[in-house]
């Protein structure tokens, strides 16, 4: 049978165009072309179709074969997503307490723009992204037909765990963004509501009590429409095992009765076919929760090695380039740097040096990573003119250096 490939098309705002026409556009655009650029968003300006043009943004095709760039055509099984970007901003769930407003919870309406090229700037090692994405639509979509739980077990809690800054929860927003767009079929938006754990564990205890209550309240009306898949992102998942923990004997605290509420609700909510639970965890070891510990889909998420980081700095010194911060040099990927025996020449000479510099990176996780070009720019203000791409990865590697010794 032949892979399927996923072509998510962002149909611009103000299109009045009919689904079904976009995706004739979208065929024919299809049919002109032998193959495909994988997992890079393709912009309206690449397209061939002047009328694509007018009512499309951008394409983005990917398949299970994650580490190839280009796909053929007619080796795959082609599914056509078409949506359209909500434009409204993230609304603040908040509560008011003398005078002071503190936030339970932030609301996006899926697929947001906010979110909009997040997946594809998340880098992991093969197959990471998409098997998480398959669980999360298998998931779904057995909710969706009612399958018997006491037939077949599975649920929808997916808990993210690693170290700090290695984009937890980017990926479970981006995760989120995705599963809206590909259960289209299914679903005709996602709800994503952030639950702000620091807050609710706060000093206002006693009034906590209520806030989470107020809080599933406005989720479970969400969840009466069931043609809205509603993502919960609750962040640092172990900060409520650990207000349990602290707990010692006698009367349960106001913490404790504040995150058994939450636990409560969230077992409650798990039975809507329509809910996905999305939690991270800064800690590698198991997590005294119960209802994380039966997660089907846990996934841990390390730091990055020296592929992944490459992926991450390539993007960066292609973004300075088209920002003219540097001059424009090829920047090869590493299937053709390994197909050439990482031998130099011309044309591979300045991908080594950057591969050089992912190895001197190693250890450091995504978030630093990706402040590490900013670094070079700011720390080294030579480079701040438009300049050569050796002189700049020189300054990254003394901005790696410094960030190492800090
Ligand atoms: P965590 O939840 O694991 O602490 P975040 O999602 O808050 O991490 O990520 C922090 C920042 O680092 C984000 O801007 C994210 O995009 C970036 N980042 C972290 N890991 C990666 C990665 N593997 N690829 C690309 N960006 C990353």
């Amino acid at each position: 049978m032949a892979d399927i490939l996923h072509v998510e098309v962002c149909q611009k705002i103000d299109s009045t165009l009919p689904e079904h026409e976009v995706e004739e556009l979208v065929n024919a655009e299809l049919d002109a072309n032998e193959e495909v650029i994988l997992n890079k968003s393709l912009v309206a300006e690449s397209f061939s179709l002047e009328a694509l043009k007018n009512h499309v943004v951008s394409i983005f095709c990917s398949c299970k074969q994650e580490e190839k760039t280009h796909v053929k055509l007619r080796a795959m099984n082609i599914k056509i997503h078409i949506y359209r970007l909500n434009q409204e901003e993230v609304a603040m769930e908040t509560m008011e307490k003398d005078g002071e407003e503190i936030s339970a919870a932030a609301h996006w309406i899926l697929p947001s723009e906010e979110f909009y090229g997040l997946w594809e700037n998340l880098f992991y090692e093969a197959g990471v992204k998409e098997n998480l994405l398959n669980f999360i639509e298998t998931a779904m979509i057995y909710s969706e037909r009612k399958v018997n739980h006491h037939i077949i077990s599975w649920n929808k809690v997916v808990l993210l765990h690693g170290p700090p800054g290695t984009g937890k929860t980017s990926l479970c927003k981006a995760l989120a963004q995705k599963a809206t767009i590909r259960l289209g079929n299914y679903f005709t938006r996602g709800e994503l509501v952030e639950i702000n754990s620091h807050s609710l564990f706060s000093k206002w205890f006693s009034e906590s009590g209520k806030l989470v209550m107020s809080l599933f309240n406005q989720i479970k009306i969400l969840l009466q429409d069931p043609k809205a898949l509603v993502c919960i992102l609750i962040d640092e998942i172990e900060s409520l095992a650990h207000a349990r923990k602290t707990c010692t004997g006698g009367e349960p605290s106001d913490s404790i009765r504040v995150v058994n509420a939450l636990l409560t609700e969230l077992d409650n909510i798990k039975r809507y076919p329509n809910v996905l639970i999305l939690t991270t965890s800064n800690l590698t070891e198991a997590i005294d929760l119960a209802f994380v510990d039966r997660a089907d889909i846990k996934q841990s998420i390390n730091l990055p090695n020296e592929q992944v980081i490459y992926k991450i700095y390539s993007a960066c010194v292609k973004e300075l380039m088209r920002t003219g911060f540097i001059e424009t040099e090829p920047i090869q990927d590493l299937a053709y740097l390994k197909m050439m025996g990482y031998e130099e020449d011309s044309k591979t000479k300045h991908s080594l040096m950057l591969f050089d510099l992912c190895r001197e990176s190693i250890g450091l996780s995504g978030r630093a990573l990706k402040k590490i070009p900013f670094l070079a720019h700011a720390l080294y203000p030579t480079t701040t003119k438009h300049c050569t791409l050796v002189k700049y990865l020189r300054s990254m590697h003394l901005a790696v250096q410094t960030h190492k010794e800090s």
